[in-house]
């Protein structure tokens, strides 16, 4: 039986996590590479979502389902830039390296996405963002297993 005091202490525990904390390197391509390009890279660096920037401003995200709607829809995939099939900036959803876990954890479950960039303005404009790490469901299940085995 978990009584009320150890789940206010689980709950603080997450809350006092920030995502600068446990945040990975992001996988970053260029708007302008070919949509072959970025599916032999997606294999390279083993990941599932790759972040586009366009003169290293964040402009997009492009996961595998992306991809392989691309693929089925017949698209040339040598000429056809990543820019014409991302996910577009303003509908990029984003933390900020001071957000907390719960925070990243929360828009990852209500917006069914598999991973978050991290990111940080370059001015005040709150509009144009630099990718300096990424939050992935991974990141979020090693905190629960780190939790749960005491560590
Ligand atoms: P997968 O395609 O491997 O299932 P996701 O579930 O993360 O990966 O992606 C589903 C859709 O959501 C894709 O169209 C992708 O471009 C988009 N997407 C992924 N991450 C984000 C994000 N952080 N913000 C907005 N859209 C995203």
């Amino acid at each position: 039986f978990i009584g009320k005091p150890s789940l206010n202490y689980i709950s603080d525990e997450i809350k006092s996590i920030l995502v600068e904390d446990i945040k990975s390197i992001p996988v970053i391509l260029e708007e302008s590479t070919s949509i072959y390009d970025a599916i032999v890279f997606m294999f390279l660096e083993d990941v599932g979502s790759i972040y586009i920037t366009n003169n290293g401003i964040l402009s997009g995200v492009i996961s595998r389902k992306d991809i392989i709607r691309t693929v089925m829809g017949g698209t040339d995939l040598y000429k056809v830039p990543i820019g014409v099939i991302m996910t577009r900036m303003p509908n990029i959803i984003y933390v900020k390296p001071k957000d907390s876990v719960l925070t990243a954890a929360m828009k990852l479950i209500e917006h069914e996405i598999d991973s978050l960039p991290v990111v940080e303005g370059i001015d005040n404009s709150n509009k144009d963002y630099r990718v300096v790490g990424r939050i992935t469901k991974t990141n979020i299940t090693r905190i629960f297993v780190e939790l749960g085995n005491n560590i």
